[in-house]
């Protein structure tokens, strides 16, 4: 498959040549899993069409390619324990290489429609971090507050029936840590984990994410993040393009 939509190339072929075409699969979407799944089905020699609703590949992939600086749109970076993605990488000849934005730093403090620049925040009097943390950003804030206070130590610890008791609202955890409502609406609610907010997202499911997270993105203490060189749509393209249909 092209990065085009897959019905208008199906309308391209006479509807004689159509008929006959034997497809054993049909797999609807040519985001990552889809082009994946794609491709280990036709490595064991099976006939696969793959249908795409857009007219590109890469779903909830996709680089601004004719925006300076390329941005990302959608998935971002990933880990050196995201395995399927750099075996893709490797497999399907597509580099990459260390992901150079700072995800902590890049970011910017908005407050009633203001900007406001990150050396003005210490002191900012919105600002509601506890004295001596009050120089982190939010982001940075709640780092520190999952690092001092999630009492997993690993991510496959949610299953475990001794934090079943963690299956809370995030926030109610949080308020019983010790954190204030405005630090919890200042540092979290924004976050796209917690569904709409943090009081409909469970404490022990963000404590799972936040772990998993750790270990794909942190080797040795040190962060781990890379990006698919020349844009992450790269590669779902690239997939797409070794399509046998
Ligand atoms: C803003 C944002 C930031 C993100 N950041 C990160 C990150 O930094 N790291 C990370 O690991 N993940 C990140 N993600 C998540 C990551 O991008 C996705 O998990 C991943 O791309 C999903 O791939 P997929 O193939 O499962 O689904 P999708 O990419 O959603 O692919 C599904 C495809 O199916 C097509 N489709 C759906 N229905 C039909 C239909 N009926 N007929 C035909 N086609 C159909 C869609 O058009 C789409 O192309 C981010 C996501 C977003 C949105």
């Amino acid at each position: 498959m092209q990065s085009a939509a897959a019905t208008s190339l199906a309308f391209a072929v006479p509807k004689l040549t159509r008929a006959q075409t034997k497809v054993d699969v049909i797999v609807i979407g040519a985001g990552l899993s889809g082009l994946h799944t794609a491709l280990l089905l036709e490595e064991e020699g099976v006939n696969v069409q793959v249908i795409e609703a857009r007219m590109r590949a890469g779903g909830r992939l996709e680089t601004l390619y004719d925006v300076p600086g390329t941005p990302e749109t959608g998935g971002n970076s990933f880990g050196h324990g995201y395995a399927r993605l750099i075996d893709a990488a490797k497999r399907y000849g597509v580099d990459y290489e260390p992901n150079r934005q700072s995800y902590l730093r890049g970011m910017e403090i908005v407050i009633d429609d203001k900007i406001v620049p990150i050396d003005e925040w210490p002191n900012h009097p919105k600002n509601p971090l506890p004295k001596e943390h009050r120089e982190d950003a939010p982001w940075e804030y709640y780092m520190r507050f999952m690092k001092d206070h999630v009492p997993l130590a690993q991510s496959g610890d949610w299953l475990d029936p001794e934090f079943a008791y963690l299956d809370i609202a995030f926030d109610d955890w949080m308020l019983g840590e010790g954190a204030s409502s405005e630090v919890i609406d200042m540092c979290c609610n924004h976050k796209w984990e917690y569904n709409n907010s943090t009081h409909d997202a469970s404490a022990l499911i963000v404590m799972m994410e936040y772990l998993w997270g750790r270990s794909v993105f942190l080797k040795d203490g040190a962060r781990s993040s890379f990006v698919i060189k020349g844009g992450n749509q790269r590669l779902p393209e690239k997939m797409a393009g070794l399509l046998n249909n």
